[in-house]
């Protein structure tokens, strides 16, 4: 019987979406061991054991996997980000194919066809958007970095191999103003201290860079000095905010923003439209990839021109407005109201005027719509982890749409939803994984429904 601090010797024959390998051992008990590879033939220690599986950590790797390469990044396996660093590449889209066709099949129970997955390009420093937690260790050093995998413990991070450069000299410089003039910091456990988190956004084409302190309270002691700095050192800072935040939260940013510097938002391109971003605006973390994306998303929706498209869980209307020009009619739903004021005003900044936003739940708003006696002839939606939900599926299916285009970040609620389509005669044609984050855990997926079967 397997025990803990057991020493095994263990073939890693699979990985799960998470970032382990997995080996059996001769009892038929699956070993989930992080940081190994498939292929790796391992000396494993056991640290845990239950029933029919157990969790154990690399005492030594005997034969390394032929996947196996050198991770390249001082925070790995420290942060709580990337979990692919000790893969190659091809592997690590292998294993997002094959979570996406596993739930596909096992969860929704639907036999369509899995495209090759939409590797990414630059698999290094496509993030446009990062937030570093500020703090103290017990002794006092200061702290500005990630949070540890699965808690509130920060880990220092100088230059995170995910962001661009730019982002490591203004944790440089907010590093050097926090010694200088001796400022404040959050301390998560007495909800004391000023500083809280430091949030840096850069339009990818635009290079323009916004810096926004949280801080619990209005602002910070200095904070002329420190924009100085910002303004000396950093070329392409375009302005700097100070968002107060003084609950006792996990949720980084406070409800109000000050302009410090500059006009208080960033503008960026994506599918040759302009787009405002301020820190509260929703905006895709790996921009080149959106573009990719939306393109799928695009050549599923197929418009002529004569379409009413409704676009739902629209966020700042970024794939129906790229969509608008190709439809007669855009109507976008999103439930929050900055990011709809944000999606209107999109739509004017581009010359767009064919497109509707409604502030509402996405259920609601369908049921509504669908009562109205709307009939969309394509419907997109893209919805947070949880899913659209039956209600929602329901109400689609009785809009008949000649296609749903469905844009998923979580594969496993994708699936469940498909299967209750498939239920109403919403057949999947296909569906294609997108890896917009690579090394992290996160794989994306779009599918194309079809009511016609013969397509
Ligand atoms: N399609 C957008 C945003 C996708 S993220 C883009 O590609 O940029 C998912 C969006 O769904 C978020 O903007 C979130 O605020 C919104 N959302 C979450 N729950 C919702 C609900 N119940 N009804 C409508 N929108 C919701």
């Amino acid at each position: 019987m397997l025990k803990k601090n057991d020493i095994i010797e263990l073939n890693i024959t699979s990985a799960t979406a998470d970032g382990s390998g997995v080996g059996k051992t001769d009892e038929g008990i699956a070993v989930f061991v992080p940081l190994s590879a498939v292929g790796d033939f391992l000396r494993v220690k056991i640290l845990k054991v239950k029933k029919t599986y157990a969790f154990g950590k690399i005492e030594e790797i005997i034969t390394p996997s032929k996947d196996r390469t050198e991770p390249d990044c001082e925070c790995f396996s420290k942060c709580g980000g990337c979990v692919w660093r000790h893969i190659k590449y091809s592997a690590e889209c292998d294993i997002k194919s094959q979570k996406v066709a596993d739930a596909v099949r096992r969860i929704g129970g639907i036999n369509t066809d899995i495209k090759p997955i939409i590797a990414c390009d630059q698999t290094e420093r496509y993030r446009n958007k990062a937030q570093f937690p500020v703090g103290r260790d017990k002794d006092g050093n200061l702290l500005i970095g990630f949070y540890a995998f699965h808690s509130h413990r920060i880990v220092n991070c100088s230059d995170c191999s995910l962001q661009p450069k730019i982002f490591s000299e203004v944790i440089e410089v907010t590093r050097e103003f926090i010694e200088l003039t001796n400022a404040s910091v959050y301390d998560e456990q007495t909800g004391k201290g000023r500083l809280r988190h430091l949030y840096i956004r850069i339009g990818e084409k635009t290079d323009e860079l916004i810096v926004c302190y949280v801080v619990n309270g209005n602002g910070i002691k200095g904070e002329d000095i420190l924009v100085k700095m910002l303004r000396e050192r950093i070329s392409n800072l375009k302005t700097v905010i100070f968002n107060s935040n003084r609950e006792n939260t996990n949720v980084v940013l406070g409800a109000k923003n000050r302009t410090a510097y500059g006009n208080g938002y960033i503008t960026d391109e994506l599918c040759g439209l302009k787009f405002k971003i301020s820190p509260f605006s929703f905006w895709q973390v790996n921009r080149s990839q959106a573009e990719r994306l939306y393109g799928k998303a695009r050549e599923y929706a197929n418009l002529s021109g004569n379409e009413v498209l409704l676009d739902l869980y629209c966020g700042t209307g970024t794939i129906g407005l790229t969509m608008a020009k190709d439809c007669k009619k855009l109507i976008g739903v999103e439930i929050i109201d900055d990011a709809v004021k944000d999606a209107r005003e999109n739509a004017v900044n581009n010359g767009i005027t064919n497109a509707e936003f409604i502030c509402s739940d996405a259920a609601n708003a369908a049921k509504e719509l669908e009562q109205n006696g709307l009939k969309p002839d394509v419907i997109i939606v893209d919805p947070p982890r949880k899913g659209c939900g039956e209600e929602l599926v329901n109400t689609i299916a009785e809009m008949k749409p000649d296609r749903v285009v469905y844009v998923s970040c979580d594969p496993a609620t994708l699936a469940r939803d498909l299967k209750y389509f498939d239920a109403l005669g919403y057949k999947t044609v296909e569906v294609t994984p997108v890896d917009m984050f690579p090394k992290t855990a996160h794989v994306e997926s779009v599918a194309l429904l079809t009511i016609n079967t013969i397509l």
